[in-house]
């Protein structure tokens, strides 16, 4: 038994955000009011393990940690092994900031991580503590170069913010063209009550395109979207790495959407735009509960998958299109 939405849509990838805190200010994505998730709230690591048990026998096959910043969380390298040791096929994928990620890079590998994203909005050193509040880019370049030391695929994620990083388009082709990684423009989302999202900070991935093709050749890459996602993949002339772009604003994804995130403190969210949630964290911390009940409960809320471009039509001027801040949703 799969879990279906009302559209046909089958979900089969889980977003696990495992906490809410991140060692980041993000400018971009923590704007407004800081308030975080009661610890007590938070799930155990063997609640969030349950959680991924029962998804998997419902069809997910691909898991990723997120946060907050996930590495922040005590424990995080025991989840990843514990969810290596229970769920051997699954692909495992981690989202990250890297700041303190270099230790963990040989047993992500030893692992199978299938991928590591890094966020990474600027290789200038002083734009990037401008950005994410901290002047930590070395310690990020040194995990990225032992990543691509020991064969471990590395996808960059670079939000896209004009004003911010939008002068340093030629160091972003420089990365595509010397290193073998897919670094993917993600269109800025007027994420969270407070969001800086405007009109004109808002850069769109086609005008970001236009402006690299005139740098470089870009060639799409057949069937024009990354199989393992919702990013526009172009091959870079002469490079050993390629360009996406994540068209979340301006060219949604909806109908292949096939995704599922469970927050930290244990609310399901079918559509990263809806702050429709579903409270789990009782259920799943319950004895009394089966494991079958909870399935059953994934199921009905799967099958109420909104799609995200229609909330997003309903949103006013520059105002936020979900309440809820990234990092506590996890991206
Ligand atoms: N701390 C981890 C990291 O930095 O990758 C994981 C959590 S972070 C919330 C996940 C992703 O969401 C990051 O790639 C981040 O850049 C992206 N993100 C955050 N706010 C965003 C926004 N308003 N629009 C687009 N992407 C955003």
């Amino acid at each position: 038994m799969n879990l279906t939405d009302a559209r046909g849509r089958v979900v089969r990838y889980l977003r696990l955000s495992v906490t809410d805190r991140c060692n980041l200010r993000c400018r971009y994505c923590r704007s407004g009011t800081e308030h975080f998730i009661p610890h007590p709230d938070i799930l155990r690591y063997e609640e969030m393990l349950r959680f991924v048990g029962i998804a998997s026998k419902l069809g997910v096959n691909k898991v990723r940690i997120t946060g907050g910043e996930p590495f922040v969380r005590k424990g995080c390298a025991d989840l990843l092994v514990m969810l290596r040791e229970r769920l051997p096929r699954i692909d495992l994928r981690v989202t990250t900031n890297g700041v303190l990620l270099e230790p963990y890079v040989p047993l992500l590998a030893r692992l199978g991580v299938s991928a590591v994203n890094l966020s990474l909005d600027s290789f200038d050193r002083a734009a990037f503590a401008s950005v994410t509040g901290r002047d930590v880019l070395p310690a990020i370049l040194s995990a990225l170069d032992k990543m691509l030391s020991v064969g471990l695929p590395v996808k960059i994620n670079v939000v896209a913010v004009r004003g911010v990083n939008d002068g340093q388009l030629d160091d972003f082709v420089h990365a595509a063209k010397t290193l073998p990684i897919d670094l993917r423009f993600i269109e800025f989302m007027p994420m969270g009550s407070g969001t800086l999202w405007n009109e004109k900070n808002f850069w769109p991935a086609d005008e970001i395109r236009e402006e690299i093709s005139r740098r470089v050749r870009l060639t799409p890459v057949t069937g024009g979207r990354d199989d393992a996602g919702p990013a526009r993949v172009y091959a870079v002339e002469g490079g050993r790495g390629r360009i996406g772009f994540i068209t979340s604003m301006t060219n949604h994804f909806c109908a292949s959407c096939n995704r599922l995130r469970l927050t930290s403190d244990g609310h399901v969210r079918t559509c990263l735009f809806d702050d429709r949630e579903y409270r789990l964290r009782g259920m799943l911390r319950s004895k009394r509960v089966s494991d079958r009940q909870i399935g059953e409960a994934l199921r009905r809320v799967c099958a109420l998958k909104p799609v995200g471009a229609d909330i997003l039509k309903r949103r006013v001027g520059d105002k936020a299109v979900a309440e809820r801040r990234m990092t506590s949703i996890g991206g």
